[in-house]
């Protein structure tokens, strides 16, 4: 259920973005999934295909690309990206960490006509 009402308000966004280019439809969706963002990326996928019909994406194809965990670790300073979901420095070991990237869900980008 989570996953329609982001297809839902992910296609108003697409509408509006259209409508501001003066694009007829939208021919490609881009978007970027962080693995923490708790969004099954196969489930996003066949809400879009059935949501989109009647819509300025009807004919758009949907392009996901997984990002991962990116942290910052606030005692020595470095950027990792984490291959593993375990919140530890991969330098020091620290668990003092800011996420930087990898938990939410952005469009990147739109192909348009
Ligand atoms: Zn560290």
């Amino acid at each position: 259920m989570h996953e329609m009402s982001i297809v839902e308000a992910l296609i108003k966004q697409c509408e509006k973005i259209a409508k501001d280019n003066d694009a007829k439809k939208v021919t490609a969706v881009h978007l970027k999934i962080g693995i923490l963002s708790g969004i099954e990326p196969h489930f996003l996928e066949s809400c879009f295909d059935i949501f989109k019909e009647h819509t300025i994406c009807n004919e758009a194809k949907l392009h996901i690309d997984i990002q991962k965990l990116v942290i910052t670790c606030n005692d020595c300073k470095t950027t990792n990206t984490l291959e593993q979901n375990h919140f530890i420095c991969p330098k020091c070991q620290s668990q003092n960490l800011v996420v930087n990237d990898g938990e939410d869900m952005m469009l990147m980008r739109l192909e348009m006509e």
